[in-house]
């Protein structure tokens, strides 16, 4: 039995990142989305919000499950057994990044691999940061993100235009 570990921020999730999670549900027994806590980026949602956006976005896929961690991706990928990190490659400039990122987790843990998946070219433009933009100025997000994410962006930026709830309004751009 292979457990994947998918690993991002997700705030929020949108079809992009579902693609990957999916497919890799197809190569793997099991895939953990894993919703990192402690970004060094400036957050729309909560991490618990966040969360429940992605835990409703697969409670339909028995072998998609959703976890929260605040730790190394890869420390936490071996707490919970999993043998294999997954990513996803949209473009060229995701490349470097993610290359990086899966020299220096091998560096830490040569027992775990690194699958990136590439993007389906549907989504090849879509990321948190594009949806946050497109829905903070009221512009149509329904082909980029499920329903339940779309009214959680519309209702988050309408507390904030109320002033009920204060973010930096820099977390709109990662
Ligand atoms: P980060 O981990 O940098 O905060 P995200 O949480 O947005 O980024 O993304 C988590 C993973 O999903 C990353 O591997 C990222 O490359 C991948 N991803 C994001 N958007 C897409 C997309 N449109 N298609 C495929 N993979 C994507």
């Amino acid at each position: 039995m292979i457990r994947a570990f998918f690993p991002g921020s997700f705030d929020p999730i949108h079809y992009g990142h579902i693609d990957i999670a999916w497919r890799a549900s197809k190569l793997f027994d099991e895939v953990i989305v894993g919703v990192y806590n402690r970004s060094l980026k400036n957050m729309l949602f909560s991490p618990e919000e966040r969360i429940a956006m992605a835990k409703k976005t697969f409670e339909e896929e028995p072998r998609i499950n959703v976890m929260g961690y605040n730790k190394l991706t890869v420390d936490f990928a071996r707490e919970i057994g999993a043998k294999v990190i997954v990513r996803g490659l949209r473009v060229f400039s995701d490349f470097e990044y993610e290359f990086r990122m899966a020299l220096a987790n091998h560096r830490l843990a040569h027992d775990i691999e690194v699958v990136a998946l590439i993007t389906n070219e549907e989504h090849t433009f879509l990321s948190s940061t594009t949806v946050r933009e497109i829905a903070s100025l009221g512009g149509n997000i329904s082909t980029m993100v499920p329903q339940h994410v779309s009214d959680a962006l519309i209702h988050k930026f309408q507390e904030i235009s109320d002033g009920r709830t204060n973010i930096h309004m820099t977390s709109l751009r990662d």
